[in-house]
């Protein structure tokens, strides 16, 4: 941030707000919402939370409108049809090179669900009279990762306004996979992968094979090129650099978008303020170690500035990145220990699961519940703490060595 404070406005307010009063940290109100896919700890979540400050308050963007994060640095919210309602996007000025010269507009980091509601509000901000984008174009999109609520629109904004998309060649290859619901990929290789990690329950099974086409209705297409984002990476985003650090254990090749100039991280799902990033293990990559990834990945963003403000998908902008850091961590310990003490006697990740999400989840949430609970297995495993055996009933089941 070039001064020590920031200015948010939205159509119908204008707010100053103190950007690095640090006597704020803990007077934060307690939370009283909780998101991603409701299987996150609560009571623990929202006392970490208040070691956290949040600058911009409980100020959020409506619909259709923006909050000026910095100078040429927009935040705007599109809504989600799950647990978890809603999901940040953000837009920098720009003047981006083309064939036919430069073009002032923006670029868009994520994009939202394909579903009508999405386009709308997109289109509002699109408007000649929306004091937040000025009428300019869209003239390029980031995705920071394949899943639908980021990528979901990428196809859309990319043809309507002729713009390129841009994202990690392990994101934009997985994206593409999943919209054309390849073999592996799909909603049918669930069940099998979970089945072997003890889920046998018959409506289960349904539910789940219901949900084979949750991808593709959120990410019906996506565009048929892209260019290419990887670590380490200057982009040039209007006035300011920003560098591409690169993220591991929550999808294949997550980009984050960090500025100096302006000292903001733009951290996608990696790092959020009020839930854990879900890490998991799906039946592509059976055999994978996502925690222990996503904790390697962690290590990335320790060198970044105490003050910097982390823009998150999900949750409100907030300093107090190596607090959330530590939090994480210390978050994924306490849940290693429960799955070791748990596999004293063998446990399948099925058995591991209402352990680590002791009330009902829905299907929806039991993949992800499901997926984690292996995850954190998996860790153990790789550790050399547990070992698994298959049994006679093709389950397989960790316990320590
Ligand atoms: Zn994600």
């Amino acid at each position: 941030m070039p001064s020590d404070r920031i200015v948010g406005h939205s159509a119908n307010k204008q707010v100053v707000i103190p950007f690095l009063d640090h006597s704020r940290l803990g007077d934060e109100p307690k939370a009283t919402t909780t998101c991603r896919i409701g299987i996150e700890r609560e009571q623990s979540m929202n006392s970490l939370e208040m070691q956290l400050n949040y600058p911009l308050g409980e100020t959020l963007p409506e619909s259709g409108k923006t909050i000026q994060i910095a100078p040429g640095v927009l935040w705007i919210r599109m809504g989600l049809p799950f647990a978890l309602n809603h999901i940040n996007l953000w837009l920098i000025e720009d003047h981006y090179p083309t064939d036919n010269g430069v073009v002032h507009g923006w670029t868009a980091i994520d994009c939202g669900i394909a579903s009508d509601a999405t386009r709308d509000a997109w289109e509002i901000l699109f408007g000649e009279q929306n004091d937040g984008l000025r009428g300019l174009p869209i003239v390029r999109v980031i995705a920071t990762h394949c899943h639908p609520d980021h990528v979901g629109l990428a196809d859309w904004l990319c043809t309507r306004w002729n713009a390129p998309l841009w994202m990690t060649t392990g994101e934009y290859a997985f994206a593409r996979m999943m919209s054309a619901s390849l073999p592996g990929v799909d909603g049918s290789a669930m069940y099998p992968h979970f089945k072997k990690h003890g889920l046998v329950s018959p409506e289960m099974q349904e539910k789940i094979a219901e949900r084979k086409t949750y991808y593709t209705k959120l990410v019906p297409a996506m565009p048929n090129a892209y260019r290419r984002v990887q670590e380490g990476q200057d982009i040039q985003i209007g006035a300011h650099s920003w560098s591409i650090i690169t993220g591991f254990g929550h999808s294949p090749e997550h980009a984050s978008l960090y500025c100096a100039a302006l000292n903001l991280l733009i951290s996608g799902d990696m790092v959020l303020p009020r839930i854990s990033t879900n890490v998991s293990v799906f039946a592509v990559e059976p055999e994978a170690n996502p925690v222990q990834q996503y904790l390697d990945s962690l290590k990335k963003y320790a060198h970044l500035p105490i003050d910097v403000l982390i823009l998150p998908s999900h949750g409100k902008p907030f300093i107090g990145l190596h607090t959330r850091i530590s939090q994480l961590n210390e978050h994924h310990a306490a849940r290693l220990d429960e799955v070791v003490t748990a596999c004293a006697t063998p446990r399948s990740a099925a058995e591991i699961v209402p352990i680590m999400f002791p009330r009902p989840l829905d299907a929806h949430q039991l993949t992800f519940a499901l997926g984690e609970a292996l995850a954190h297995l998996h860790k153990l495993w790789f550790d050399g703490v547990l070992r698994r055996e298959l049994g006679d009933d093709g389950v397989l089941r960790f316990m320590v060595k």
